[in-house]
């Protein structure tokens, strides 16, 4: 083994979608372990949208500033061992960052298991990304047998986990991917029922077509137009998982609309509201807040117009925000 540790580190802020001389390559001399420490030969490095965000220093893991090594998961395998926990040749994943011979804290390190899968996996469907769409599609978006699933950037980790997973609960995965190779995939390879690459056909058209009675789960990873569109199309009692932001990563500038960003960092629950679904409760929330006007935990207000003839103006006054109380209007004595 060589005693050179190649590292990257992030030169300057990256403006837009980053450039390669946003990065510069490094040679260093190779760190000795200390106690607790394993010195490891990096396998495969992860390279994952959310860095993007740490560049800009707008993701919920920290930042990367200008002059430090770029961070991310790596798979290595051991070559000196301080950790009695590790053997030489152990397979591990750990946060070492854009380096070829990392010394890393025993502590920090996971042997990984892949049940079979190549060791690479451990960073895709079987790493982190996969944990995602796992977790998202069962424990959030839970699709029902039958289901439309429609799932953004659909030929990456996290979107084709999704589709087969909701596939093998029984629902019809739908994905949205901007090429035909990967629509391919998508369908022939991976199970998905139909694919709209947005590139080329409408993407509102390309919803409808696919999902004539509405959208059941939307899985987004997208953000921006991609989840104005599959929310113009969501069915009754639909799921939005709200995932990622591939196209707003490398803005500076927001989308117009609500920034699903907020939604996603507090783990918030968005759920639509009619009243004519809540029927069922009305004799109790007659009965509870009746008590409370009469018990006086309640205020209410009113603002009367008096006489029909007053009513448009009263309306009109409702609609300008002048009324200050529920606006009525006093027809009888
Ligand atoms: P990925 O799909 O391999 O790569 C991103 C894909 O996004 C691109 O290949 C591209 O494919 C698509 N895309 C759509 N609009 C884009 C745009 N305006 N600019 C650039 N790319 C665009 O990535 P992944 O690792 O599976 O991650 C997918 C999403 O999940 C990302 O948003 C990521 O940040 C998010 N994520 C979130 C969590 C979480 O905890 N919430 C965890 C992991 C990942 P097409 O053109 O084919 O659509």
């Amino acid at each position: 083994m060589s005693e050179q540790n190649q590292i990257v580190v992030l030169k300057k802020r990256s403006v837009g979608v980053p450039q390669p001389d946003d990065f510069e390559l490094n040679t260093v001399p190779v760190a000795d372990p200390g106690p607790g420490q394993l010195l490891c030969q990096a396998q495969y490095l992860t390279l994952d949208p959310y860095l993007r965000g740490k560049i800009s220093g707008r993701h919920i893991s920290g930042a990367i500033h200008p002059g430090d090594m770029m961070a991310g998961e790596v798979v290595s395998s051991v070559v000196v061992s301080n950790d009695p926990r590790f053997a030489v040749g152990d397979t591990i994943a750990a946060f070492s960052g854009w380096q070829t011979k990392p010394v890393i804290d025993g502590d920090a390190a996971r042997k990984i298991e892949t049940h079979g899968a190549p060791i690479s996996t451990a960073l895709g469907i079987m790493g982190m990304p996969g944990l995602t769409a796992y977790a998202g599609t069962l424990r959030l978006g839970q699709p029902e047998p039958g289901d439309r699933v429609l799932v953004s950037a659909a030929a990456g980790p996290v979107g084709s986990t999704v589709g087969q997973i909701a596939r093998i609960k029984g629902a019809h995965p739908i994905g949205i991917a901007g090429s035909d190779e990967k629509c391919a995939w998508l369908k022939e390879q991976a199970g998905f029922a139909d694919c709209i690459n947005y590139k080329k056909e409408d993407l509102r058209e390309g919803i409808a077509r696919t999902c004539p009675d509405g959208v059941n789960m939307y899985f987004d990873n997208v953000g921006g137009d991609v989840l104005q569109a599959a929310m113009e199309h969501l069915a009754l009692g639909a799921r939005v998982v709200l995932c990622g932001l591939m196209a707003q990563y490398n803005r500076d500038d927001m989308p117009p609309g609500p920034n699903p960003a907020f939604i996603i960092k507090a783990r918030a629950t968005v759920r639509g509201l009619v009243v004519y679904d809540h029927e069922d409760l009305r004799g109790e929330f007659e009965s509870v807040v009746g008590t409370w006007i009469r018990d006086g935990e309640i205020k209410f207000k009113e603002d009367i117009a008096d006489g029909i003839e007053r009513a448009p103006a009263a309306f009109c006054a409702l609609m300008r925000g002048e009324n200050f109380g529920k606006a009525l209007v006093r027809l009888g004595a």
